[in-house]
């Protein structure tokens, strides 16, 4: 039985591309789990748009983007609450999914001190 198991592995690690490997699911799926913990208690602590300020269509964005520096997934210091649109796109990543912006945390504290002395027009 052992034997099968070790075969079954080789063959795996041999035969198999990578993203298809049942050791590499075990730990994709491991680390889908730990994501939604993190992102639940990040909501919790912070459920607002840092920028905007807005609390509806919310989404938990990483600084340092997970393809480049997967070992800050889960770091709360890599996190940010951000409305999906305007402000993750637009401050997250600067109109391009393919960018990242590493000072969006100091930009949406500037933003939001603006924004709280904006003047406005009365309505009519
Ligand atoms: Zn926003
Ligand atoms: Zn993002």
């Amino acid at each position: 039985m052992q034997f099968l198991v070790s075969l079954f592995f080789k063959f795996c690690d041999t035969w198999l591309p990578i993203w298809l490997r049942p050791r590499h699911i075990l730990d994709l799926r491991q680390r889908a789990g730990a994501w939604k913990r993190v992102r639940a208690e990040h909501l919790a602590k912070h459920p607002a748009c840092e920028v905007c300020g807005r609390t509806t269509n919310l989404t938990v964005h990483h600084i340092f983007p997970v393809s480049i520096a997967p070992e800050l997934e889960l770091v709360e210091n890599n996190l940010i609450t951000l409305c999906e649109t305007p402000c993750h796109f637009m401050f997250g990543h600067f109109f391009s999914y393919h960018c990242y912006n590493k000072d969006v945390r100091q930009m949406a504290r500037n933003f939001r001190a603006k924004m709280s002395r904006r003047k406005c027009t009365k309505f009519r």
